[in-house]
């Protein structure tokens, strides 16, 4: 286990001992449900609920009675999108804004309203893969529901000038969403100070455990219900509470946003350090931007001429886990929508890698995984028919 250097944290992160030690209790002392109030078991499962509502909330700049907790980030984005359209759509809003580099939480849930009888506009990105705020008040119309951007972009790291857009929302009174998932326990975020209506964030990306997330839902907004059944979450989300992965959750975010400074600087002096020696390589691209609008933990290249499931075989045998863009979409062999978005052609997308760093590596696995970087690109591209 510890020979590997994990380089795909923006996949996942492993879940931090203080997180397994305040999840342990709710898996075997405190069994209870936190809707059985008339006895103690279930009072006591009820006060850690609530418990980890505020520490969200503290975590987040919101208010407790704003966070709804659901199964994972996938689930928050479909809550708001379809939960939105349906409540507005009644209403004769029936348009929605997004962009072309969302995660497909966000792109195949406007695919699905698209046949619902939606319309959708997805806004273009530039070559660093920003949205330009000018393109989204352009966008907006008389019937406009509903605009998603995302706040950082999984595969690239691109942070989004989401306050600005907010703005413009607010100003046309259209409801903004934005997916945090990447950003949370990244960079600094202040649900009420930077104008959101909604925000999603899942608890696996920030070294808590998978299978819990949580919609952050300004009060005064009200999305239809995705999930129907009991009163669970106020009435607007059923289904018992995962209660020790949403302990987890709460845990995970404090420690995450209590070292948010010391955290941004390890990570992103070890990206740094990985992308210096990237650039003396020959025929690669940095994807995304360099600027300081990008995750501090996200790097992603092209190696030109060295297919990107080839580079991460070879790294795959010297220990090392990286990325050929998000996990989702691995598997198919479609170029990433989000580097076709920012221009890439065919193949240089089919030749990038993303390394995403965490808190569990070190400066010195950054000079391991640089050797074993040259000797796995020289390879491939000494292989290829494409190259040279
Ligand atoms: N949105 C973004 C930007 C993501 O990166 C991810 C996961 O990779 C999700 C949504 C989906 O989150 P989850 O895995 O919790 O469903």
């Amino acid at each position: 286990m510890n020979s590997i250097i994990y380089l795909d944290n923006a996949a996942t992160t492993p879940v931090v001992q203080p997180v397994i030690d305040a999840m342990v209790p709710y898996f075997g002392e405190h069994y209870g449900n936190p809707s059985s109030i008339f006895y103690s078991v279930g009072a006591e499962a009820g006060s850690a609920l609530s418990a980890a509502r505020e520490s969200v909330a503290r975590s987040l700049g919101c208010e407790p009675s704003e966070v709804f907790f659901t199964s994972c980030g996938s689930e928050a984005d479909n809550w708001a999108l379809k939960g939105t359209a349906h409540r507005l759509g009644a209403k004769g809003k029936k348009h929605l804004i997004t962009s072309c580099i969302e995660h497909h939480a966000i792109l195949h849930t406007m695919k699905a309203l698209e046949k619902d009888g939606f319309e959708v506009t997805y806004l273009p990105v530039d070559h660093e893969g920003f949205v330009n705020p000018a393109d989204v008040k352009a966008a907006i119309r008389p019937d406009t529901a509903l605009v998603s951007i995302m706040f950082a972009n999984n595969e690239i790291g691109t942070i989004e000038p989401v306050e600005e857009i907010a703005q413009i929302c607010h100003e046309h009174n259209v409801w903004f969403h934005t997916d945090a998932v990447q950003a949370v326990g990244a960079v600094p975020i202040r649900f009420k100070e930077m104008g959101f209506d909604m925000l999603s964030l899942s608890a696996h990306k920030f070294n808590g455990p998978k299978g819990v997330g949580a919609l952050i839902v300004r009060r005064g907004i009200l999305p239809d219900i995705l999930i129907e059944g009991g009163a669970q979450e106020r009435g607007r989300r059923a289904g018992t509470e995962n209660l020790a992965g949403i302990v987890g959750m709460a845990k995970a975010l404090e420690i995450a946003v209590g070292s948010l400074e010391e955290k941004s600087k390890k990570l992103s002096a070890m990206r740094d350090a990985l992308q210096r020696h990237i650039e003396t390589m020959p025929d690669v691209t940095i994807n995304g931007t360099k600027g300081d609008k990008r995750l501090p933990g996200t790097l992603n290249v092209s190696f030109e001429g060295a297919e990107s499931e080839s580079i991460l075989l070879f790294l795959d045998m010297s220990g090392i886990c990286a990325s050929s863009g998000s996990a989702c979409a691995s598997g198919s062999l479609d170029p990433s929508h989000v580097l076709m978005g920012i221009g890439l052609s065919h193949a240089l997308a089919n030749c990038s890698v993303r390394f995403s760093f965490g808190v569990q590596n070190t400066p010195e696995q950054v000079e391991t995984v640089c050797k074993a970087l040259d000797e796995a690109v020289a390879e491939v591209r000494r292989r290829s028919a494409i190259y040279g």
